[in-house]
């Protein structure tokens, strides 16, 4: 297998500024980090890539939580409560989407994704109820569009969600199954709605199938305040309470939104080494509550970030409104710095999806963007800053998956 080696004047390397940076690429991952000779020495015939003047390599966005399908609302859901939202937008579109619908419906949102620097989106996939072929269209427009997938493979029989939505608990685990096996590449997982979309017994049992399939758990919880109401007058609890009674708040568990978890039930995800997605943007524009993103990270709880609605399908984004909606809650602004964000758009939601990606590190996945720092509001330093604060998706001049091109300005494959 022949090697690349890669290099650049300027790189964020663990979000520090690392000048003259090179690193060699076999197959997919980052083979070594080293000076050029060096690596010219142990790969000699590698073909060689400089990235020019004017440019900083980046770790490719992680996108930890995302309904590639929700673009389709952009304009329609706008402003609306979130019960309106979901009936009137949600409802209303998402049930009656073809397999074709979605694979170009996804496809279309994953180019906007690279083109923003985003290299793996782990997409919560509800449209199930039929049988797999709209899921297997989402693994086809990763595929087509070269980004990197994680199927969280959503698990739903509360009988107020559409029926295209709904399973019982052996067809959805067939059917996961089916998708696991047929499809390596795509990171699949379980991941059963959240305590009002799943029953109980669904819950439970997505549990022993993650533990069984040794894979990671994700749900939506804590996500608004109703949700809290709602499952305290019905099970005498809150949510992430119930989820413990049911065994599923461990290690493998991804916590989406976790907004409405007190003090005990933070240090509780903690102890169980679980992990959480942020949505920010996607919380302000549903109106939802601001995640205790600060609190989280000094318990030790990786933090990673989603387009979740894609309003504005962007990780920088997210990045801004971490930042800021930190800075807001504790009327601080040292609450939280810009490297803080940064580390939760790459490394850190990596680290949360189980993704080996995320930095440039020997060993990790060659998924890196290449910023045009000319694009950036003066003064581009420090970048991460520049990144965090000022930039727009424009700034971001190519994107490489996996060691190969798969976006770049001007195109949109
Ligand atoms: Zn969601």
């Amino acid at each position: 297998m022949s090697a690349v080696i890669v290099c650049a004047g300027l790189a964020l390397v663990s979000a520090e500024e690392r000048s003259d940076f090179c690193f060699a690429i076999r197959g997919e991952r980052i083979a070594a980090i080293a000076p050029f000779e060096e690596l010219r020495e142990r790969f000699p015939d590698a073909a060689v890539r400089e990235h020019g003047p004017g440019v900083a390599l980046i770790p490719g966005f992680i996108n930890g939580h995302s309904h590639a399908y929700q673009i389709l609302l952009r304009g329609i859901g706008d402003d609306l409560p979130f019960a309106r939202w979901r009936d009137e937008a949600l409802y209303n579109i998402v049930p009656g989407l073809s397999p074709e619908d979605v694979q170009r419906t996804f496809a279309t949102a994953f180019r906007e994704m690279l083109a923003g620097g985003i290299t793996t989106v782990a997409e919560f996939f509800y449209l199930n109820g039929g049988g797999n072929a709209h899921a297997e269209a989402v693994i086809q427009a990763a595929r087509e569009t070269g980004i990197r997938l994680v199927l969280a493979r959503c698990w739903m029989d509360a009988p107020a969600a559409p029926a295209a939505f709904r399973e019982s608990i052996d067809t959805a685990a067939t059917r996961t199954l089916e998708l696991m096996s047929g499809f390596p590449d795509a990171n699949i997982c379980v991941a059963p709605h959240s305590v009002h979309g799943a029953s109980p017994e669904m819950i439970r049992a997505a549990g022993e199938f993650a533990r069984q399939a040794n894979c990671p758990l994700q749900i939506h919880v804590g996500e608004a305040a109703y949700e809290v109401e709602q499952t305290v007058a019905r099970y005498g609890m809150t949510p992430l309470r119930l989820l413990e009674t049911l065994g599923v708040v461990d290690e493998r568990l991804v916590a989406v939104h976790a907004i409405y978890v007190d003090a005990d039930e933070k240090k509780l995800l903690a102890n169980a080494r679980a992990s959480v997605i942020h949505n920010p943007v996607t919380n302000q524009y549903l109106g939802d509550g601001i995640c205790d993103v600060a609190g989280l990270l000094d318990l030790g709880v990786p933090v990673g970030l989603g387009t979740d609605a894609n309003v504005n399908a962007s990780i920088l984004d997210e990045m801004r409104s971490a930042a800021f909606l930190q800075k807001l809650a504790r009327n601080d602004a040292g609450a939280f710095c810009a490297t803080g964000a940064f580390r939760l758009g790459t490394s850190m939601g990596a680290e949360a999806l189980g993704i080996d990606a995320g930095d440039f590190r020997a060993g990790a996945f060659a998924d890196y963007a290449v910023v045009d720092l000319e694009r950036l509001t003066s003064p581009a330093t420090p970048l991460v800053n520049a990144l965090v604060y000022r930039a727009q998706a424009g700034a971001i001049r190519e994107t490489f998956v996996g060691g190969a091109l798969k976006a770049a300005s001007g195109s949109s494959s």
